[in-house]
């Protein structure tokens, strides 16, 4: 994949750095960036490799730091389009791997997504225990600030927000026109209840973001309608790349704050995303309580068996190398003779 000719992100874009003034109240960002908390940012010798999947539930999780996915997120926006489809990204966690062992529609959406991160320390312990590790935690709400972040640094970038409550993108935009100044929301729109199964709503929203022509359209709908309806539509959206963020779109207005970051790193983001939504959130988290670490000791089970397989395999194999060879009947002949 051919890589703009940028310039590297100068120090000052290490961990130091917030990406997030404090004065703008925009809870979604956290000051501290992702994972190692480097970016060392794009230049014209950095090659993007096909990043590595990870299966994990049922799920090709790829293998990308946040730095890795904004980097590949840089290069679609970027690139000429080969094609007319809008790639879509979309974030596990612990509750979408759990949907996702009932729901056909929402693996279809996960298997053709062109970039699916883990959204969750949970999933990114459950990679290491079960030896197929990924690097870090890429949250989505995480992941679109510092996208703008990179953008604004560096080139320009269109947005359109998908979703929220009516007037909350309104506000988000008035928040990230403060804070990313070369990042520019150039549409938003909060569909109506149902819409999802309403053609002509459907094709209302499509209007709407190609007359806007964006870049990149932060879809903030909830799982999986997010993701159900991206990958309904993807082909048929005119932008570059979908995002399927969930609260993004709240957290960029200030509307709903993200979990203090001793949370995030402790793995309990849930636990403060149920006490500020406990009638909506705690049947949900009692349900993944149950059935994730099933999954986890599933997946488990199924790759111990598979090594013992293997390894019999093996001795198998040795084993026959090493037995008396048989005479070929030609050999029997020649002997008779
Ligand atoms: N939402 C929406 N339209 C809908 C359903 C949900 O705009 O039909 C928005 C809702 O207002 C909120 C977001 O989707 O901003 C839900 O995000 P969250 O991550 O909480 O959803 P989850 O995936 O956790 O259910």
């Amino acid at each position: 994949m051919s890589l703009p000719s940028m310039p590297s992100t100068p120090a000052s874009s290490t961990s130091a750095t917030p990406v997030v003034p404090t004065t703008v109240p925009v809870g979604a960002v956290s000051p501290q960036p992702a994972g190692s908390g480097r970016h060392t940012g794009i230049n014209a010798a950095t090659h993007l490799p096909e990043a590595e999947k990870r299966q994990l539930f049922g799920v090709a999780i790829d293998a990308l730091t946040m730095e890795g996915a904004v980097d590949r997120l840089w290069s679609w926006i970027n690139e000429a389009q080969s094609d007319a489809r809008c790639r879509y990204v979309v974030t596990p966690n612990v509750d979408h791997a759990v949907l996702l062992q009932e729901n056909p529609d929402l693996r279809a959406a996960y298997k053709d997504a062109d970039l699916v991160l883990a959204d969750g320390h949970p999933v990114v312990w459950a990679s290491r225990l079960l030896g197929c590790p990924l690097p870090e935690r890429v949250a989505g709400s995480e992941l679109v600030p510092h996208l703008f972040d990179f953008f604004n640094r560096y080139g320009k970038l269109k947005v359109f927000l998908l979703g929220a409550a009516a007037g909350v993108a309104e506000v988000a935009a008035g928040n990230m026109l403060q804070q990313w100044p070369n990042v520019q929301t150039v549409g938003v729109y909060s569909p109506p209840l149902g819409f999802e199964n309403d053609k002509v709503e459907c094709a209302n929203i499509l209007t709407k973001i190609a007359r806007c022509k964006p870049d990149v359209v932060v879809v903030g709908l909830g799982a999986p309608k997010q993701e159900l309806w991206v990958h309904r539509h993807h082909r048929l959206i005119d932008a570059k790349v979908a995002l399927c963020v969930g609260a993004t779109i709240d957290f960029l207005a200030g509307e709903k704050q993200r979990a203090p970051y001793w949370m995030q790193r402790a793995g309990l983001e849930w636990a403060h995303r149920m006490c500020s939504e406990p009638k909506r959130l705690v049947r949900r988290y009692a349900r993944d309580a149950w059935v994730f670490p099933q999954l986890v000791a599933r997946q488990w089970i199924a790759n111990a068996r598979q090594a013992v397989a293997a390894e019999q395999q093996q001795f198998d194999q040795q084993s026959g190398k090493m037995a008396p060879q048989q005479p070929s009947p030609q050999h029997q002949q020649d002997a008779a003779q």
